[in-house]
């Protein structure tokens, strides 16, 4: 079965049973001390944006969107993405702030709780590996609030054509 669909199936399935982070989970995120998910630290990566998020991106920037996308995007597979710089960094990140942080994608505001994340505790554990604020202490994040970023992380993923 596609990826995609084994994924969307077993959110159902955990939406019908209740969520497993029902009683919220643990995380804080300790910027500026880590840059982790905006870096390329990791290697290269991808910051998915739609039309309303790159729209939003030119205006914070006060250039048209033409000059933003010819810049700042690169299609992907249909889609479409901000670009990197040659270390693999977000091309926005710089001296580990994120210079466009009011108009962030929301990809970046969601992070860590997407839906690859959030689909186990065990997959949010591995999670740690990626991001030192995942269980980094007594932090509680509600479940409902896990939710609300879940499906608003879901929903601008189709609406960005992944
Ligand atoms: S990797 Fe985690 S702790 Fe680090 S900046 Fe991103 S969200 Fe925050």
């Amino acid at each position: 079965m596609d990826p995609k669909a084994e994924q969307a199936k077993e959110l159902l399935r955990a939406k019908r049973a209740g969520n497993w982070f029902d009683a919220g989970v643990q995380f804080r995120c300790i910027h500026p001390e880590c840059s982790d998910c905006c870096s390329g630290r990791r290697g290269p990566g991808y910051v998915w944006v739609s039309m309303d998020e790159m729209l939003a991106l030119a205006n914070n920037r006060g250039i048209t969107f033409d000059s933003f996308t010819r810049k700042y995007v690169r299609q992907v597979d249909g889609a479409y993405s901000l670009v990197e710089k040659a270390n693999y960094d977000c091309i926005f990140l710089r001296d580990g702030k994120c210079e466009v942080y009011a108009a962030r994608p929301i990809q970046c505001r969601t992070y860590p709780f997407w839906p690859e994340v959030m689909t186990s505790p065990k997959r949010w554990e591995r999670e740690e590996e990626n991001c030192p604020g995942v269980n980094v202490d007594e932090t509680v994040v509600t479940g409902e609030e896990v939710e609300r970023q879940l499906a608003q992380e879901t929903e601008n993923r189709e609406k960005s054509g992944r």
